[in-house]
């Protein structure tokens, strides 16, 4: 229909919540241009100050600052959920999740009447299991495919997709979608899980200290192929998912397409940051380890390249890249069923990782 489309963003701040305020917002987006509403924990950063949107601080994890933050929001007519809290056990997890996106919908369904469409954003994780567990017993083959069945551990991820079916049976006409990237390259100092993000400051680090640009991970991410997930592609799809019936009521892979190695990431990061490559050697080194005095060194960078103000923390996600350098075998998606349904969106892996290191570096998170 007509009506102007209105998105209520759930982790505008997040690596896709950022692709969504820039793409929603535009005259030439896919039927828009819609109104966003963005909804983060924290204040607005300066490195979002000019998001066409409007921006709404809330803790979704509080039920009554959800209620007042949220119940006013009558015009939305799509939610996207891209957003999620990391606890110490996947129990956890599923519990806390499960309660943030059960309090959006407990606000958002009595009160916004032109609801349509939720979209969900999980990931590979679906097929290989939580953090803890991934690629221990219970796993998949890749390439995986999104009729694969759930595997026998608990996983947030299968919570919230229960959460969904749930909630469309309680009003007539809502529909849904979900979306499983792989690791995702894209843009935000505030990102739980940011691997380009975090090697990009690495090497930063490296230049500045004139320290070896060393692989930390292991053979098999340093050599063999593995894909990956474009913010703005994943965006697009989610948007495509909204007003494409044959996106509805169903979960789509999205990868960028192609495949790449973390040998080849490694020179392009070089390139920009005029590093030499050390030589391999095999040896996985923990990043977690290796940057853990560096908060002092990345407080000194940020005030000498007046960079915006940022905690080493936030932009270093030691934990995660020592996970994804050291997977065993590539966790690939196959990324056929959303391109058969007609979304045929692509990128180039080695563009965007060059785009998203310059939109770091132009919105001085980096020098
Ligand atoms: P993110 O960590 O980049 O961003 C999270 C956003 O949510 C931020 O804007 C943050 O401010 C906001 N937020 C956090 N807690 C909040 C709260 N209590 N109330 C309100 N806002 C809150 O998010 P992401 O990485 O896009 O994660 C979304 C989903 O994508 C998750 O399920 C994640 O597992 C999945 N995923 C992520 C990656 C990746 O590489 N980042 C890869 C595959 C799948």
């Amino acid at each position: 229909n007509g009506c102007p489309k209105v998105a209520l963003v759930i982790g505008i701040t997040g690596i896709v919540g950022g692709s969504l305020a820039k793409i929603l917002p535009r005259s030439d987006a896919p039927g828009g241009p819609w109104k966003v509403y963005g909804v983060a924990r924290r204040p607005q950063p300066r490195w979002f100050a000019d998001a066409p949107i409007e921006y709404i601080q809330c803790d979704v994890l509080n039920e009554a600052d959800t209620q007042e933050k949220i119940t006013p929001l009558r015009d939305v007519t799509h939610l996207f959920w891209v957003v999620w809290i990391n606890r110490s056990t996947e129990e956890r997890n599923c519990q806390d999740n499960g309660k943030m996106f059960q309090n959006v919908l407990d606000a958002l369904l009595p009160n916004a009447p032109r609801l349509q469409h939720i979209v969900l954003q999980t990931g590979a994780k679906h097929y290989v299991g939580p953090f803890a567990l991934a690629g221990k017993n219970f796993t998949h083959e890749p390439p995986f495919k999104e009729d694969m069945p759930r595997l026998p551990v608990p996983n947030f991820y299968y919570t919230l997709e229960d959460i969904i079916f749930e909630t469309v049976k309680k009003k007539e006409g809502l529909t849904w979608s979900v979306h499983r990237p792989n690791a995702i390259l894209g843009f935000s100092p505030w990102s739980l899980m940011n691997i380009l993000g975090s090697l990009a400051v690495y090497a930063a680090i490296c230049k500045r200290e004139g320290l070896p640009f060393r692989y930390p991970g292991n053979r098999a991410t340093w050599e063999q192929f593995g894909d990956a997930s474009d913010a703005e592609l994943i965006a697009e799809q989610e948007v495509w998912a909204c007003l494409d019936p044959n996106g509805k009521n169903q979960a789509f892979n999205v990868s960028s397409g192609d495949v790449f190695n973390y040998k080849r990431v490694w020179h392009l990061l070089a390139g920009k940051f005029g590093l030499q490559v050390a030589p391999y050697n095999g040896q996985p080194i923990s990043m977690k380890e290796l940057m853990k005095d560096k908060g002092p060194v990345w407080d000194a960078m940020v005030e000498e390249h007046d960079l915006v103000a940022t905690k080493l923390d936030d932009v270093g996600n030691w934990w995660f890249v020592d996970f994804i350098l050291n997977t065993p075998v590539p966790a690939i998606l196959n990324p056929n069923k959303a391109k058969e349904l007609g979304f045929l969106g692509f990128r180039n892996t080695e563009t965007s990782i060059l785009h998203w290191v310059g939109k770091m570096q132009r919105k001085k998170i980096i020098p």
